[in-house]
């Protein structure tokens, strides 16, 4: 059956009409080695603590035609989740404020490849998807030093999803495009030069200094914890073998995102997400009472925010931001949730990733130090 090509430039205008900002695609090949062998090596060194699933289906995680048979093009996608200021419930990390991002992406995701009659599957974080890796490979933007990806002059409030699809997709933007300008309002704000980030390559000192300080190197990473992370392996004993330099290239000397990490030796979302202890280790106890955690009691997103490259506008999506019954909520309501209470609030909410025991073991970590005074406002 000869295949007859699928537009660029109309899978990125239906793309945009259902809601999401970035779209890029890519050959459907097998990751690079250097991507296999920084994921084996992270396995290796145990890091997936708890998160064993990360382990599972190595080869199909490594080849998505493994994964769904006749894949011939990945297409990455990403939605803007920044909430709007007034609506952030501070206790509770950006991306988790309003409804569960995977219902919304996989339904948007189905009606484009319905839209376009496209064949094959679409994944948001629930199967062995290497998202950050397509993302980078899709022309999106690069791994910051926060492990996370970052579109340039929008930053990393992203939700991800991926199309396994059958079809080739024909390139047709204009010949100028750079791969990042998969979308009309990346192009302008990357361009416009009053970014401070210095664009030039690490060095090869510069990466491994990082390797082994970067709050990856320990766990996982933030937001879309479900899938691989992209830490920045060390160089080879050659000293000349790094990751391609797409994926760590761009944040130049910048370390904003370590240095507003209030735990950079063990990520935090690990902690609060992934952890299924009943108490916490007394250091990640301390931390989660500091005064900078600010009450954070599911997830956290410092390094997102610090990120200089953050300067998307707030979504437009009204189920990504917190309802007015999350709002009201004050550290003594918190503190005395019940679990009809957890039922009703985060009834199709993310949260709900956490069980309400584990929930409560956070907020107490987390609020229950705050004076009496403090706690009913
Ligand atoms: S700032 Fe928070 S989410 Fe980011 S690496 Fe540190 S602990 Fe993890
Ligand atoms: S804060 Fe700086 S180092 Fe971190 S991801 Fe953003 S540009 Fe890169």
């Amino acid at each position: 059956m000869t295949q007859v090509p699928v537009s660029f430039s109309r899978l990125q205008t239906v793309a945009r009409e259902l809601g999401f900002q970035y779209c890029g695609f890519a050959p459907a090949e097998p990751v690079s080695d250097d991507f296999r062998q920084s994921y084996l090596h992270w396995l290796a060194e145990g890091k997936q603590g708890e998160m064993r699933y990360l382990e599972n289906h190595l080869e199909k995680r490594f080849n998505p035609r493994l994964l769904v048979e006749g894949t011939q093009t990945i297409v990455s996608l990403a939605m803007n989740y920044r909430p709007h200021p007034d609506r952030v419930v501070e206790g509770i990390a950006w991306y988790a404020q309003g409804v569960d991002y995977h219902e919304v992406l996989r339904e948007r995701m189905q009606q484009l490849m319905q839209r376009l009659e496209l064949h094959g599957r679409c994944f948001v974080d629930t199967a062995p998807v290497p998202e950050r890796y397509w993302a980078v490979r899709c022309g999106l933007g690069w791994i910051g030093r926060h492990g996370q990806l970052v579109i340039p002059g929008e930053g990393s409030t992203f939700f991800l999803g991926e199309l396994f699809i059958q079809e080739i997709i024909s390139d047709d933007r204009l010949s100028s495009s750079s791969p990042y300008e998969v979308s009309s309002s990346a192009s302008s704000s990357a361009s416009d030069g009053h970014l401070s980030v210095p664009e030039a390559p690490l060095s090869a000192s510069e990466v491994s200094l990082y390797a082994s300080e970067a709050p990856l190197s320990a766990l996982e990473a933030p937001l879309s914890t479900l899938e691989a992370p992209l830490s920045i392996p060390e160089a080879s004993a050659s000293g000349d073998s790094l990751l391609p330099s797409s994926f760590v290239s761009r944040c130049g000397k910048c370390h904003r995102c370590l240095d507003a990490c209030p735990s950079p030796t063990s990520c935090l979302n690990y902690w609060l997400i992934e952890y299924r202890g009943e108490t916490f280790p007394d250091d990640i106890s301390s931390i989660l009472s500091s005064p900078e955690m600010h009450g954070c009691f599911y997830g956290c997103d410092r390094c997102l925010r610090a990120c200089p490259h953050l300067r998307v506008d707030a979504t437009s999506e009204d189920s990504f931001c917190s309802s007015p019954a999350l709002q009201a909520m004050t550290p003594a309501d918190w503190l005395t949730l019940t679990p009809e209470d957890y039922r009703t609030l985060f009834r199709h909410s993310a949260v709900r990733r956490v069980k309400y025991e584990a929930l409560m073991r956070n907020i107490r970590a987390t609020l229950s130090h705050l004076p009496s005074s403090e706690q009913s406002r």
